[in-house]
């Protein structure tokens, strides 16, 4: 062909300088989308290949990326479709930019670069973000085509030319610029030929031209991956080990949801249930998002509903229009019925496994139980569905759901008594187990915002923590045998707090002397404000609730306030009432320990 000179598209001149400058931070991107372009130019000619259109191939599929630093080049080589003059004319010079005008248009003014999608890339003009010079060299599959040769040395002007290449497919030459000499190190390009392309559908190479003989190329991909299999075809063993591989977790996963579908969409994906660490700060997982076995990110909340990001996995979705912008994802109705199934089929396994095999749920469920619950507060749809499958463990070991925690509520006006804490707080729930009252844990971080949203959807449990339902152990009762308005003051007194309100109540046993209860609003604003790292001081609300029949209180009763004996004894009820839900801050546990070492010496004289 002669040669021919031209402008690449009318936009281009607007375009460039924007893509070079959007996409500043996320240059590796034009590695992926040169990989993912060969690939696609393979998967293209295999189909021509099943419909009859194109012999077969004689040999295998294969790409190859050169690194040359001697040339300061990279090359990407593939043996797939090739393009003809005409196509060169058509995808390259026409129609390349056509998904970049779009957001080009509504973003030129603005700097926008959080806006568009960083990570997604401009396709095969992303080239330009770190070469000086361009060339395509491609011959076409169909018969009798002539090669071409296409150069630009800026994305706006190209020229033309008889190519070089003899066999079907397209090599794609970068000349890296000076400033992006980097990407001429072997090990950066295999890097990131690494993170994106572990996957890709056609055998990958990187080649080190700088090297002869062992060592010059290395195979970069394994073109099978398990999620595209059909999940009837794969083993425990094969999930297993695909979760180590890809997430470096030595822990198994607790199980996994093999995402199939041809229709109405066409997603593929494996979500696992990671095992939560006990003491874990937060939850954190990872969502790593596929187009098309090319990866494209982590975590992209516009597709994959964001509370489900908490898992590990991976998520395929080739159809995806992934050159738009993210605000344009989170409206499009096609991506919200694919998130919508996603969900839907974590709460299928969630509720198989418990109709299933109960005994096995039940030991997953202190590890899922954060991440279902966060997830029922962030989406009442799945709250719904899966909230038959939610557990409520007791403090003795049983898991009831909520049907049955409701039912056993009935028996104390809706009340749910709870511990956050079964160990330190194990003195009053004792007392509630005594009485038949039975405790439920809730231990986790997360527990203190479930049973707000519980309360509030269900609308008629309360919950309340073994230190703010003092009311359920003891009987109101008859104080005549005690005088509380001068209880009230020998304890204000000896523990030099004002606020300490004092009541009683007659306890079953004689040896609890008092309890200490607090306000569970009051408390869980405290316990909210803690969490979230606000440091203002709530007013207290603490109420010493003595056991009017005990012998002790009985004796204080009639006690004078200025009796050394007296401020000990209060001091000692104080302390062991606060003991029975929550450890003594440092100074009163030394003055506790001095205490009681010296009450137990006294007792022996
Ligand atoms: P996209 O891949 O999103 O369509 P690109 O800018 O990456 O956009 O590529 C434009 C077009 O150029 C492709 O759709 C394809 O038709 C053609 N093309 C690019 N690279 C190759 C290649 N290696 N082999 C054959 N055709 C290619």
């Amino acid at each position: 062909m002669s040669e021919q000179k031209g402008k690449i598209s009318i936009n281009a001149q607007d375009i460039m300088p924007i893509i070079k400058r959007w996409l500043y931070s996320d240059k590796d991107i034009f590695v992926r989308e040169l990989v993912s372009n060969a690939s696609d130019a393979n998967t293209k000619h295999t189909r021509l290949v099943q419909f009859g259109t194109a012999p077969a191939a004689a040999e295998e599929y294969k790409i190859s990326v050169e690194v040359d630093p001697a040339d300061g080049t990279i090359a990407f080589i593939d043996n797939g479709i090739g393009m003809t003059a005409e196509e060169v004319e058509k995808y390259i010079n026409q129609v390349a930019f056509s998904g970049a005008q779009d957001f080009v248009e509504r973003y030129k003014d603005k700097d926008a670069k959080d806006e568009i999608i960083g990570h997604f890339g401009l396709g095969f003009y992303s080239a330009f973000m770190v070469a000086e010079k361009v060339t395509i060299n491609t011959l076409s599959w169909q018969e009798g085509a002539a090669p071409v040769l296409w150069e630009s040395e800026d994305g706006m002007d190209f020229t033309m030319s008889q190519g070089t290449r003899t066999a079907r497919g397209t090599t794609i030459t970068l000349k890296i610029s000076e400033d992006e000499k980097e990407f001429l190190s072997y090990e950066k390009i295999n890097s990131i030929l690494v993170k994106y392309c572990l996957f890709i559908a056609a055998p990958l190479f990187s080649v080190n031209c700088a090297v002869e003989g062992e060592g010059r190329e290395r195979r970069i991909n394994e073109t099978a991956p398990l999620w595209m299999k059909a999940p009837k075809d794969c083993t425990d063993e094969e999930y297993k080990s695909f979760y180590h591989k890809l997430f470096s977790d030595f822990d198994d996963p607790l199980f996994y949801v093999h995402l199939n579908a041809d229709y109405p969409f066409n997603l593929k994906g494996i979500l696992y249930f990671p095992k939560y660490r006990e003491g874990a700060a937060s939850m954190e997982g990872q969502v790593k998002m596929f187009c098309g076995q090319v990866f494209v990110a982590d975590n992209i909340s516009e597709v994959i509903p964001e509370f489900l990001l908490l898992l590990k996995g991976v998520v395929d979705c080739p159809d995806i229009p992934l050159n738009v912008s993210r605000s344009f994802l989170q409206n499009d109705q096609y991506v919200k019925q694919l998130s919508a199934y996603i969900t839907r089929k974590v709460a299928d396994k969630i509720n198989s496994i418990m109709k299933n095999d109960r005994e096995q749920y039940e030991k997953y469920w202190r590890s899922i139980s954060p991440f279902v619950k966060y997830c029922c507060m962030k989406d009442e749809k799945f709250y719904d569905k899966v909230k038959g499958s939610l557990l409520f463990e007791k403090t003795d070991g049983v898991m009831l759901t909520l049907e049955q925690l409701k039912e056993q509520s009935a028996q104390s006006e809706d009340k749910v008594y709870y511990t956050t804490d079964p160990k330190s707080q194990s003195g009053a729930v004792k007392l509630f187990t005594d009485k038949g009252k039975p405790v439920t844990v809730f231990e986790t971080v997360i527990d203190i915002n479930f049973i707000s949203f519980l309360e509030h959807t269900d609308g008629t449990l309360k919950f309340l923590r073994v230190d703010a339902a003092t009311d359920a152990l003891g009987e109101e009762g008859d104080n005549s045998e005690i005088n509380l308005e001068h209880l009230g003051k020998l304890f204000v007194s000896a523990l030099g707090d004002e606020s300490v309100k004092v009541t009683a109540q007659k306890f079953d046993d004689p040896s609890v002397h008092a309890v200490m209860q607090s306000d569970e609003q009051m408390r869980r604003y405290g316990d909210m404000a803690k969490l979230y790292g606000q440091n203002f001081a709530l007013p207290q609300d603490r109420t010493l609730v003595l056991n009017s029949a005990s012998p002790l209180v009985k004796w204080l009763s009639a006690a004078d306030e200025n009796d050394e004996k007296t401020k000990l004894v209060c001091n000692h009820i104080a302390d062991l009432a606060t003991l029975m839900t929550q450890p003594l801050d440092a100074d009163r546990m030394a003055q506790f320990i001095a205490r009681s070492g010296k009450l137990l010496a006294d007792s022996l004289s």
